[in-house]
């Protein structure tokens, strides 16, 4: 919590609650105890809190009167896509209402010849791709979510998925944004056109976690579909024989569209679940897509192949039609729900590493999980070296998720140890808030809250989250706070 929201009294809730119903209508408004339970939490359920009213507006006009109700009267408000978040973004806040985006579901303009298409926050991911499928497009950045989250949720984490390695993550997609401020003005940033004069606004708006604003509109780049796809997998006895082949083949020049890696927790519970034609009895799989004109899939298809044989793959598929490629992809994008068939309960870690030291890294998990006793599966975007062991435990055993957390904070040190970073694409959220010191010392985190103080003067948007002490522009009980090197400059100021 950043700024000190005292309870309220129940007179104040209710005309609080008129004052929103005026703005959205009264079907726009939940308030009962039980339609707010559902959304309580985002997918990292262990944490859970209740918020006071839930408002779902329409328009980014009532985006706006909504917030600077909140603004007026020192509400926190947390924004809310479709709540799968792993990281916690979207809990809400005691004494704090939640802006969910889920009714701003439009798609408002697909401009096929510039490349471009115009959405409103809330609509789902998979949306955009099939809006412009018939006309040979699609939309890169791929979530293994992306059936259910939205845009405005994208944009806040900055999305990966499983061919970002070749395409790029949510931000090298997302040209322009309209955003209500934390003081409920509502501004552009970017737009349809490439590099806009000035800083950067919407590379600093795409993955903010929701901090600096609500984003109301999104502009995006769309791009056409391959000439030719080819996808394979290659099974190996150990992980990191899969992860020597990873390196080797972005050392020969070839980038895939994506490069995945499964061990054997993974294959065993996603064949139980989906049948998608992974041998059961191998160590890792490795999946590769490449993607392109024919000539240039036709010519790098032999070398990852050669470099798949140098590191010891035991049976190489291709394959054949799209219809087993889509199988191939299910089976990796239901690795996180399927993993319930293993154990009851599991915990997602997100954090990245250079991907030549993939090999190296795998085999120190291997040994964090015998030393901790707990079960570790790994699955993971592993050309961009973005890991997510799967810490598997049981809620109902006693010490076995603080064992749990412990553990997946142990991966995250190893992970900066090796040059890397705490999150590749859940964010840090409200979750892995008290690691972010692991990577930032405190004229870092400053700066960052300079920055945050620009946008939000009283702290309301989305607070608790991804600072790891209480920061607030006028940091109340920050005994620790030290003036900033650019506050000494005269080059910023606190507020
Ligand atoms: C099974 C599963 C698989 C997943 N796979 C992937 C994956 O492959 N890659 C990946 O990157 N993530 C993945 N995720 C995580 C998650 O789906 C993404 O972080 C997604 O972008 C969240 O979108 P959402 O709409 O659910 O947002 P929410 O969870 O509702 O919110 C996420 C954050 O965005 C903020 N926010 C939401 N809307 C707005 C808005 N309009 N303006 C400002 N802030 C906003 C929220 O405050 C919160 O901080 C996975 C999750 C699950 C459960």
């Amino acid at each position: 919590m950043t700024t000190e929201h005292k309870t309220k009294s129940s007179s104040w809730k209710n005309k609080f609650r008129e004052k929103l119903i005026e703005i959205i209508g009264n079907e726009g408004v939940i308030y009962t105890e039980d339609e707010l339970i559902a959304y309580d939490s985002d997918a990292l359920a262990g944490h859970r809190i209740k918020p006071i009213f839930v408002v779902l507006p329409s328009t980014a006009g009532q985006v706006s009167q909504v917030i600077k109700e909140c603004h007026k009267e020192e509400v926190p408000f947390v924004p809310r896509g479709a709540g799968t978040g792993l990281s916690g973004g979207a809990l809400p806040t005691e004494e704090g209402i939640v802006i969910s985006l889920s009714k701003m579901n439009k798609i408002l303009d697909v401009d096929i010849p510039n490349q471009r298409v115009v959405v409103q926050p809330g609509v789902v991911n998979l949306w955009v791709t099939n809006a412009v499928s018939p006309h040979g497009y699609y939309y890169a950045p791929d979530p293994s979510s992306q059936l259910v989250c939205t845009i405005g949720g994208n944009v806040a984490e900055n999305s990966g998925g499983v061919h970002c390695l070749k395409y790029g993550a949510t931000t090298n997609h997302v040209l322009g944004v309209e955003m209500v401020m934390p003081d409920g003005e509502i501004i552009e940033v970017g737009g349809k056109t490439l590099d806009h004069p000035g800083y950067d606004l919407t590379g600093l708006v795409v993955g903010s976690e929701g901090l600096l604003g609500i984003v109301t509109q999104v502009t995006l780049k769309i791009i056409k579909k391959p000439q030719t796809v080819k996808t394979l997998f290659a099974s190996f006895d150990h992980v990191e024989d899969a992860g020597a082949s990873v390196s080797g083949i972005t050392a020969r020049g070839v980038i895939p569209a994506g490069m995945e890696i499964m061990d054997s927790f993974c294959i065993q519970s996603v064949e139980a679940a989906v049948h998608a034609g992974y041998p059961v009895d191998a160590g890792a799989i490795l999946l590769v897509e490449l993607d392109g004109p024919e000539a240039e899939v036709e010519a790098q298809m032999p070398i990852v192949e050669e470099v798949l044989k140098h590191n010891k793959a035991i049976e190489i598929k291709v394959a054949k039609d799209a219809e087993e490629r889509e199988l191939f992809w299910k089976g990796r994008k239901s690795a996180f729900p399927a993993m319930g068939r293993i154990s009851s309960d599991y915990y997602v870690q997100d954090g990245v590493i250079p991907r030549s030291k993939l090999a190296e890294v795998l085999s120190e998990i291997a040994e964090l999980s015998e030393k901790y006793g707990l079960r570790v599966a790994n699955v993971f975007h592993a050309g961009d070296g973005n890991l997510h062991p799967l810490v598997l435990y049981d809620s109902t055993k006693e010490g076995d998720l603080e064992k749990t957390l412990e553990l997946a904070g142990e991966i995250l040190r190893v992970c900066v140890d090796k040059g890397g970073s705490i999150t590749g694409e859940h964010g840090v959220g409200y979750d892995k808030k008290s690691h972010l010191s692991l990577m930032f010392d405190e004229n870092d985190l400053n700066a960052m809250n300079l920055i945050r103080c620009a946008f939000d003067s009283k702290g309301l948007c989305n607070p608790g989250k991804l600072f790891p002490t209480p920061r607030t522009c006028v940091e109340p009980g920050m005994k620790t706070y030290h003036v900033h090197p650019v506050q000494k400059k005269g080059m910023g100021e606190m507020y």
